[in-house]
């Protein structure tokens, strides 16, 4: 039996290589995007299994098509799941990812031209809170909330202004960039008294909801939405969660609202992720990243950089490079030469342009994967100190380049992907 691997080998040696190349990029480089991760063995064997060949328009039990005796007990199960690690009522599965889970939820909860209300991009918040560009400020009215550029932190009392004074629909609280943890609880109040339903976007922090490090907002969000690849270490996906009384609509605004078969591969490594999260080990992993989160910030304040807010709650740092003199997209360049790979970002306020911005964003999600602990987290802070004293020196960009990859061999991706080891 050759293996599905080797079949695409034989098959297409051109993808197999490049796939290969991939491989071996991920496990020869620090990655530092905090939005990414590495899948277990499992979830990639639920990723690419004969589910892609089904169609199973509808939900359980309620199908538009036959055939469907296995994919209804899947998609049962990854409900269940979900509704278990995330102590909801209802769970919708089917979003393709994060941005149309967001629209999910809007759609469920308001009508095209209502106000919703969120964090603005470039202070962190997502496209699809709202930002000028998106779908979701063209469908609806976006009035968007800023952070306190002093302190790099929600500023509730502007959040409740700015609600009493434009009155939205929706209050979404959530972000893409914000290192600190988040107050759900005061969101879901401001929602309250102004008549607002509350959307809580977590695809940064699931992992860190479900492992018991960050607040959950399910107690406080009419709607809770999440990517399902980001901390939670699933498949590339989406994921709804809500109260009883939304479900339905929720439901609807998925599918037929938005999407039409769901994936079924990937809702059944969804499954496969969810249970994986549902144990002990996956609270010391979501643990562990804040730690290393904790060490690398701290070990970064020390060699002199600034964070926004000063620091770090979660598994996500966002350093403000402006006393070192060094745009972020120069930075992030001469990093990944280095193979330490991160993303430029802009900071609360910038006065730089989005797409050459002030900040870098980095995360501890995948080096905690591959077993790194504090001391390899305050390791990779010199390094990245490092390749800022050498921004424009090639040699020793790649020189540090080698020690990266030293310290990367030691902490080797956990048996994770199909591509043979041997074939590395
Ligand atoms: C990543 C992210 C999304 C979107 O996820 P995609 O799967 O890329 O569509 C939505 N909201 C937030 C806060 C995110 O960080």
């Amino acid at each position: 039996m050759t293996t599905a691997l080797e079949a695409l080998e034989h098959y297409d040696p051109e993808i197999y290589e490049l796939i290969r190349q991939e491989k071996a990029r991920q496990s020869g480089a620090i990655r530092l995007i905090p939005s990414e991760n590495y899948v277990s063995r499992a979830v990639m064997a639920a990723t690419g299994s004969v589910l892609t060949n089904k169609y199973a328009e509808g939900y359980p039990h309620k199908r538009y098509y036959e055939g469907q005796e296995v994919t209804d007990l899947i998609e049962d199960l990854a409900r269940e799941r979900a509704k278990k690690v995330f102590k909801a009522d209802h769970a919708n599965v089917q979003p393709y990812s994060g941005s149309v889970a967001n629209l999910g939820a809007y759609l469920g909860l308001a009508q095209p031209g209502d106000t919703i209300c969120g964090l603005l991009l470039t202070d962190g918040g997502h496209l699809t809170h709202g930002w000028k560009m998106s779908f979701t400020s063209k469908t609806f009215n976006s009035i968007q909330y800023r952070l306190d550029p002093k302190t790099g932190r929600f500023d509730m009392d502007h959040i409740r202004e700015t609600a009493k004074e434009v009155k939205p629909k929706i209050i979404i609280s959530g972000a893409t960039a914000y290192p600190r943890e988040i107050d759900f609880k005061a969101f879901g109040e401001i929602a309250k008294e102004v008549g607002a339903y509350h959307v809580s976007d977590i695809a940064h922090i699931a992992g860190l909801v479900v492992g018991g490090v960050h607040q959950s907002p399910v107690p406080f969000a009419d709607v809770v939405s999440t990517t399902t690849h980001k901390t939670l270490r699933g498949p590339r996906g989406g994921l709804l969660l809500c109260k009883e009384e939304h479900a339905k609509n929720v439901d609807r605004a998925v599918f037929p609202g938005l999407q039409g078969g769901p994936h079924m591969h990937t809702i059944t490594a969804i499954a496969v992720a969810l249970a994986e999260a549902d144990t002990p080990e996956f609270g010391n992993y979501a643990q562990q990243i804040v730690k290393n989160a904790r060490a690398m910030a701290e070990k970064l304040l020390e060699l002199g950089f600034e964070l926004v807010s000063g620091g770090t709650d979660n598994h996500l740092i966002l350093i403000d490079l402006r006393n070192k003199d060094i745009p972020g997209r120069k930075l992030a360049k001469a990093l990944n030469k280095a193979r330490i790979v991160s993303n430029c970002n802009t900071i609360p306020d910038d006065p730089a342009p989005p797409f050459n911005p002030s900040g870098l964003r980095i995360g501890t999600p995948s080096i905690t994967t591959r077993g790194m602990k504090e001391e390899q987290a305050k390791q990779v802070a010199e390094f990245i100190n490092k390749v800022v004293e050498n921004v424009d020196n090639e040699d020793m960009l790649e020189k540090i380049g080698q020690e990266v990859l030293m310290l990367c061999s030691h902490f080797p991706v956990p048996d994770h992907f199909i591509v043979p080891e041997n074939q590395k």
